[in-house]
């Protein structure tokens, strides 16, 4: 195995050759900030919300108290009464602050954007986006250039663009312009996507597309309780599509306009916060390590105070789960957000929808009328599906492929591939007899094209954990050959033990 590097170059161009993810619409150029999963990608995705889905809604759950948890599935539409983000504060405040250029009409969100250069004087400065590496190195040169200088001095400095004044703005060159002074200072953008429902496009029929699945849980809460039989603590979850017409998508599909969440909001008595939350929070780390994410990339960061939104401050707090992808490197990127939302949003749409009071929910137990609080772990399925890519990239020269992605069995688009060694002696048979047996469970792919070298390179570039060989040995002994993707070691086994076998190694039995 190798110490060469993962870039993300070459984990894009792996995605897009073996059909784990293209751009969407790509026969017309694609559209910035939209991705489609290919056959492997889709498998591998489908593998990660099923198994959130099951080890979250289906399998027991033990909670803190070693109790079992309740947690309940919904399926919402993605368009919802306006009404909603008026109620969750989307519609007023879901902004981020953006720049123009107005010589190249680019729009960049101002907290993307550093300037670097001499603040004192009238020096002239460069901004660029920040963690474009390239963007970065052009910046610098540019500066040596116009200073006539090696390198940047001590005296040169890094600023968020955010934090520079209207005069050191005036002296900016943006990323793409020429000259400088052509960015503008910081406005909101609203992030919904909007459209219209029925014929007319009016204000009256204008609506959005949810910017997160976790209104239609909230908007759900009242009509969950009345026709289930939860009882507080208990948790509501779903997982969908949300849209945000972020203002600079990038790193892959790191930053989309379309994407997948798997979101849960779990419904407590106010005065079990602290307790719910760091279980929520020390469980969802546990989860990302269990199907692979167990290198040192994967983190999990509290908040500080200051960063906390406004209902969280005077509870349990916020952490992230990180990752720590090649193109934030040596920074993480954020897979999930664990939140204490206090009664923030079952409050504000109690009040929206003119109920108010009348809307907490009955305690039995405690004989107590409350709204309930909730902590949120909101997870994103394409950052998830990211990370698991880049964590199973393993470049490795001494391979024919010259690379083996490392999923971990649960989550790898292919279980197991059955080969016939050659086409003769019966072998393509036994190999297909075998092939259908696994295949009544599994996802299984069968080959007996090419040469065996070529066939294993195409399963190491799949992730495929393990590979049956049907060979000259198997209809005298009755045993096949199984290789292991991660060691490469061959091992033989009873070709009647095979599917009991796998099942094993899959946690399947
Ligand atoms: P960021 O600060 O990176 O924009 P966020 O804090 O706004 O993310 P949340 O609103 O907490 O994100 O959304 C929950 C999860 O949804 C995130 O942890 C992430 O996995 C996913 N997510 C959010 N925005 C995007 C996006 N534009 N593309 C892909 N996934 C996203």
């Amino acid at each position: 195995m190798s110490d060469s590097p993962k870039t993300m170059d070459d984990i894009v161009a792996l995605c897009r050759r073996r059909g784990f993810i293209f751009q969407s619409s790509e026969i017309y150029g694609g559209i910035n900030g939209f991705w489609d999963y290919g056959p492997l990608g889709t498998a591998l995705k489908r593998n990660l919300k099923n198994a959130w889905w099951s080890d979250v809604v289906e399998r027991e759950l033990l909670g803190p108290d070693g109790e079992p948890i309740d947690i309940v599935g919904v399926d919402c539409t993605i368009i919802m009464n306006p009404k909603t983000w008026v109620a969750s504060g989307h519609a007023g405040g879901f902004n981020d602050p953006m720049v123009d250029c107005r010589e190249s009409k680019q729009r960049y969100r101002a907290d993307h954007l550093v300037v670097l250069g001499r603040m004192a004087g009238d020096a002239r400065l460069w901004a660029f986006v920040e963690g474009d590496d390239d963007a970065r190195t052009r910046a610098t040169k540019a500066l040596c250039k116009y200073e006539r200088i090696d390198a940047p001095g001590a005296d040169h400095v890094l600023r968020p663009f955010t934090a520079i004044s209207a005069d050191e703005r005036a002296r900016c060159l943006g990323p793409a312009a020429s000259e400088p002074g052509s960015l503008t200072e910081p406005r909101q953008f609203n992030l919904m996507f909007k459209t219209h429902c029925g014929a007319l496009q009016d204000d009256d029929s204008m609506a959005y597309l949810r910017p997160e699945t976790a209104q239609g849980i909230f908007a759900n809460f009242w009509n969950v309780v009345d026709t289930s039989r939860v009882k507080i603590p208990f948790g509501i979850a779903q997982v969908g599509k949300a849209f945000r017409n972020e203002v600079t998508p990038r790193n892959f599909t790191f930053r989309s306009r379309e994407f997948e969440q798997m979101e849960i909001e779990f419904f407590i008595h106010p005065s079990t916060a602290v307790e719910w939350y760091r279980w929520w929070r020390d469980w969802r780390f546990g989860w990302w390590q269990s199907i692979g994410l167990t290198s040192a990339n994967l983190q999990l960061r509290e908040h500080d105070r200051d960063e906390l939104a406004h209902y969280a401050k005077n509870g349990a707090g916020t952490s992230d789960i990180e990752y720590r992808f090649p193109f934030t490197s040596p920074g993480y990127g954020e897979l999930e957000g664990v939140a204490h939302r206090a009664d923030f949003d079952l409050t504000q749409h109690a009040n929206h929808c003119g109920k108010g009071e009348k809307m907490r929910y009955f305690d039995q137990a405690r004989n107590e009328r409350y709204f309930p609080h909730v902590v949120e772990p909101s997870a994103g399925a394409d950052r998830g599906a990211l990370a698991l890519l880049c964590e199973a990239y393993t470049p490795d020269p001494s391979r024919p492929s010259g690379v083996v992605m490392r999923f971990h069995p649960r989550m790898a688009p292919i279980k197991a591939a059955v080969y016939p060694l050659t086409a003769k002696d019966g072998q393509p048979e036994i190999a297909e007899r075998l092939y259908r047996e696994l295949r009544r469970k599994h996802t299984i792919e069968f080959d007996e094209k090419q040469s065996i070298g070529k066939r294993y390179a195409r399963m190491d570039e799949a992730g495929t954990p393990y590979c049956f060989t049907i060979d000259g040995e198997t209809a005298s002994t009755g045993s096949v050959t199984v290789r292991h993707r991660d060691t490469l070691q061959q091992e033989r086994v009873a070709i009647d033990q095979v599917p009991t076998w796998l099942d094993e190694r899959l946690g399947t039995a």
